[in-house]
């Protein structure tokens, strides 16, 4: 739940359209969970018992404090893939900060094209 509020927040661009579970009208916390969902492991994540703001923090002790929280979640590799693939610039997600997601996007596209360039040499 935490996770779909933060989606909406990363697509807009916007922080303050984050709409914790909490705040939303009756009925929409309860709706029921599409099968073919990309998100379903969102409900296992140890993010659910926390305020999404928890995850959006804005100085590196509040970054330290969700990566304690995602220290030990069971979906923690998938919700960081499910970041890095989307692109979500803002929050921790899987453990990392946006800093971190940004270098290991950067590590990953520099990877892709050392082995270009590999490729390329032995053609
Ligand atoms: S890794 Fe962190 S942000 Fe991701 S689902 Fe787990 S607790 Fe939530």
């Amino acid at each position: 739940m935490i996770k779909r509020a933060l989606r909406t927040m990363s697509a807009t661009g916007n922080s303050n359209s984050v709409s914790p579970l909490s705040e939303r009208p009756d009925g929409l916390g309860t709706a029921p969970h599409d099968p073919d969902s990309l998100t379903l492991w969102m409900a296992d994540g140890n993010c659910r018992l926390h305020p999404p703001t928890t995850f959006f923090p804005s100085d590196g002790a509040g970054v330290d404090r969700a990566r304690k929280i995602c220290k030990d979640c069971p979906v923690i590799g998938t919700c960081l893939e499910f970041a890095l693939e989307e692109r979500i610039d803002h929050g921790v997600w899987g453990g990392c900060s946006e800093r971190e997601r940004r270098r290991i996007l950067k590590r990953r596209r520099d990877e892709v094209a050392a082995d270009a360039e590999v490729e390329v040499a032995l053609s």
